[in-house]
């Protein structure tokens, strides 16, 4: 067995059991080793555990602590592994929220099934690509504007202040930066970064977007790094 054919390990963090187990089940007939924390708390102790996971998808509404709040606290302890959230609330504020947080992605409950395993795959994918290239080794700083990044170390400051990106806005910056001046259509992104391919939905594409404008630009309304390209796509410039 290759270290390829390992099977990656997930958590999920959702108090619900029997969505928690419907879940567990369908990830493992997918070839996952999957393990279920049904509070903050167990979530935590869970991701002491020295092997690690690969990814966590975690569930909103906790018992203890919310979802949001405990994924913030991973990526304040320096944990960047994917964090894929499920929320039942859609507002757009709520997904921010996630997204604020650290989430790489998030789902609305009630999702497909289908939808999830994608999601997952795709953060998987993404880290295993980045893991097998050493992608970070072409690129390990950029600036541009007032932003400082060092990819490696994942510090990133805009004027001076320290900024948190989660890792897939990094890489969607890295794709940027080693593509600079080059107009880069939504599914380029979606495959080259996100890793996927043949998918339907853009949108993804466009809320990352707007937020590396609401991050990086002084005025995120007429954005001079992160232009669009009418009909093409978007195109980064330092
Ligand atoms: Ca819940």
């Amino acid at each position: 067995m290759t270290t390829e054919d390992e099977a990656q390990r997930l958590l999920i963090v959702e108090d619900e059991d029997h969505l928690a187990a419907g879940l567990k089940l369908n990830l493992e007939l997918e070839g996952y080793r999957v393990d279920v924390a049904s509070n903050a708390k167990e979530a935590g102790q869970r991701l002491l555990d020295p092997s690690g996971y690969d990814a966590i998808v975690l569930d909103v509404m906790l018992p203890d602590v919310n979802g949001f709040d405990l994924c913030r606290k991973f990526r304040e302890a320096g944990n960047f592994i994917p964090v894929i959230m499920l929320t039942a609330r859609s507002s757009p504020e709520d997904r921010v929220l996630g997204l604020e947080a650290g989430a790489d992605d998030y789902l609305v409950k009630p999702f497909e099934l289908n939808e999830l395993l994608a999601r997952v795959r795709s953060v998987l994918r993404r880290q295993r690509w980045e893991q097998n290239t050493g992608h970070h080794v072409k690129q390990t700083t950029l600036s541009f504007g007032d932003a400082e990044i060092n990819f490696d170390t994942h510090e990133v400051t805009v004027s001076g202040e320290a900024v948190q990106l989660t890792q897939l806005e990094l890489d969607l910056l890295r794709y940027f930066a080693e593509n600079a001046g080059r107009v880069l259509s939504r599914n380029e992104l979606l495959e080259r970064v996100w890793k996927l391919r043949n998918y339907g939905n853009t949108r993804t594409v466009d809320n990352f977007i707007s937020r590396l404008r609401r991050r990086f630009e002084s005025d995120p309304s007429s954005p001079v790094h992160f232009l669009s390209v009418r009909g093409a796509g978007y195109k980064f410039s330092a």
